[in-house]
């Protein structure tokens, strides 16, 4: 919980909200890679039921949006979009990587001071380095880094571009997702405790699940 966010000017708080919706709804006619990531189904329900966002979640993202756009107007780079059709599907996995500096390919990441515990003990999180080995294998890279931005401390992990990296397990995982979304059937669930434990459409997935 952010202290005293609430007194902020109600023009700030909308501002914060709206931009945390611009930034952070999907385009309709592609799968973003963040989708992929992690569970389908929940990805699905994102973009099927879409739930208010509170202030508090948002100001964390807000917060993330601000380094974004700052740190990435340092470099004269302008095309960062990704797209990577889903063979000959129609479909496209799209992204948008933060920024090169030399010969890496960089993704920043803010997250809670209590992730840092985390990060000293396993790492940086597979699913945020699948992110950037698909930036590097769209972009014909070998070096990748994730930099993460907390309040009190800054972790920087850096990479290559594994030898077995394979976009088509990345593909048929969007191409799950596409289908899912035009046919309005949610995907199977991809179970992962921690994942599930913080999920905001736990009720909904255990209800399909109930009623198969
Ligand atoms: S509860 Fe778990 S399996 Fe179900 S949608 Fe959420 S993350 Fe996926």
């Amino acid at each position: 919980m952010i202290k005293g966010i609430e007194k902020l000017p109600e023009r700030i708080k909308q501002h914060i909200l709206e931009v945390v919706r611009r930034e952070f709804t999907p385009p309709d006619d592609r799968i973003w890679v963040t989708e992929i990531l992690y569970c389908l189904r929940k990805a699905w329900f994102r973009r099927k039921m879409p739930k208010p966002i509170d202030l508090h979640s948002a100001w964390h993202l807000y917060r993330g949006i601000i380094f974004h756009n700052i740190w990435e107007g340092l470099y004269e780079d302008t095309e960062k979009k990704i797209e990577i059709p889903i063979w000959d599907t129609g479909a496209v996995l799209v992204a948008k990587y933060d920024f090169i500096d030399n010969d890496t390919i960089y993704d920043l990441k803010w997250v809670a001071d209590s992730y840092e515990k985390f990060l000293v003990e396993r790492g940086a999180s597979k699913a945020h380095k699948d992110q950037v080995q698909i930036y590097l294998h769209a972009k014909g890279m070998k070096k990748g880094a994730l930099i993460y931005l907390m309040s009190k401390s800054v972790k920087i992990f850096e990479f290559e571009l594994e030898d077995d990296f394979d976009i088509n397990e990345f593909l048929k995982r969007a191409l799950i997702l596409w289908d899912a979304l035009r046919e309005n059937n949610p995907p199977p669930r991809t179970p992962n405790e921690y994942e599930c434990q913080y999920c905001e459409y736990k009720d909904e997935c255990i209800k399909i699940e109930k009623e198969g």
